[in-house]
């Protein structure tokens, strides 16, 4: 067997790198696989106008920059690769990458989550530019605007009842005529005079003029014509899908997909941690995730310590 490491971390978003930057300071140098997609979510946004530290505001890449880089100047060595699978059934923990294997006494998982898409056709251009998947991150950015809010389960209730804050309408564009969201998100919803409601509707093609998103081709599910919407922005709210492929089953996790943790950030697996939005089904921020990062550090540490 070659080199035991301490602590593995895998995953490179401020959970990720939190994680590392804490067990580097307690001079466990922590091996990180980051993906090939390295820095998470956040390289996929411009503002970000909500981490503390700040006040003007920064580039999602820039700041996940920052975060690599801290992590790396007290000792973390990070390999962007993707971990292609894990053995958790026996100690050393075995890591797998690209054919290669590697071992650790621990092991933290940071690998985050994607926000479902809808696919539609223009999609892909108008992300970020107009097409958000975060009401609480973008909210603010349609002051007076209209925006539109995909979906019928109770994030989309949230999400619309919440840009109502910022927001002069907002549109809940469900593709079936119930909604799955429970009686009291659909309520709070209904009873909002900003909120307008079009049902049995889904989205065809997104339309928008430099670059930047104005409007939607919609069509009717029931007679499937089609017409046109103009507004601001379009929030999707139809999920999201935690990244646990490569741990196949391996670990306790909920309905969908996210890692439960036993005692505080460990798994069900003892020795291996979770952190950031893999376990984070309500929170879903940079700061949480940074925040967890930390604890699952701190536990990590203490049970090498104890073990
Ligand atoms: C467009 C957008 C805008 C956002 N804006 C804001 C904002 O303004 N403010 C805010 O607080 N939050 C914002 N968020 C949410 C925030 O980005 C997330 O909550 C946060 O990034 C979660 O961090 P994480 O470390 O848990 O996971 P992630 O950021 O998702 O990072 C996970 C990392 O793990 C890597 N990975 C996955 N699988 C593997 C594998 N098998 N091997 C190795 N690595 C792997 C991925 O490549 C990725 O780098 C935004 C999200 C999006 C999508």
């Amino acid at each position: 067997m070659s080199q035991v490491h301490k602590v593995i971390i895998i995953g490179s978003g401020p959970a990720g790198y939190t994680a590392a930057l804490y067990t580097s300071r307690a001079l466990l140098k922590p091996l990180l696989f980051a993906g090939y997609a390295s820095g998470g979510q956040l390289m996929l946004t411009s503002d970000v106008e909500n981490y503390p530290g700040y006040p003007e505001g920064i580039m999602g890449p820039e700041i996940m920059s920052d975060f690599r880089k801290q992590a790396e100047k007290f000792g973390t060595e990070i390999v962007d690769k993707d971990v292609s699978s894990v053995d958790l059934s026996s100690r050393p923990f075995k890591v797998t990458v690209e054919g290669e294997d590697f071992f650790s006494e621990s092991i933290i998982i940071s690998t985050g989550a994607e926000a479902r898409w809808l696919g539609s056709e223009n999609e892909d251009q108008y992300k970020g530019r107009g097409i958000s998947t975060c009401a609480t991150c973008d909210g603010a950015f349609f002051k007076d605007k209209e925006v539109i809010v995909i979906g019928g389960g109770d994030s989309a209730m949230e999400e619309a009842t919440f840009l109502t804050r910022f927001a002069s309408k907002v549109t809940i564009i469900h593709r079936r005529e119930r909604l799955r969201a429970s009686q009291i998100m659909s309520l709070r919803a209904r009873e909002n005079p900003k909120i307008d409601w079009k049902l049995n509707t889904s989205i065809k093609s997104w339309t928008g003029s430099d670059n930047i998103l104005t409007g939607a081709v919609l069509t009717n599910t029931k007679d499937n014509t089609d017409s046109n919407l103009s507004f601001d922005g379009a929030f999707i709210a139809i999920g999201h899908q935690p990244i646990t492929g490569f741990l196949e089953n391996q670990l306790d996790v909920d309905n969908h997909g996210y890692i439960l943790n036993k005692i505080n950030t460990m798994t069900s697996v003892n020795g291996v941690f979770a952190c950031g939005d893999v376990v984070d089904t309500r929170y879903r921020q940079a700061i949480t995730a940074a925040g967890m990062g930390c604890m699952a550090a701190i536990d990590c540490e203490r049970w090498l310590e104890e073990n």
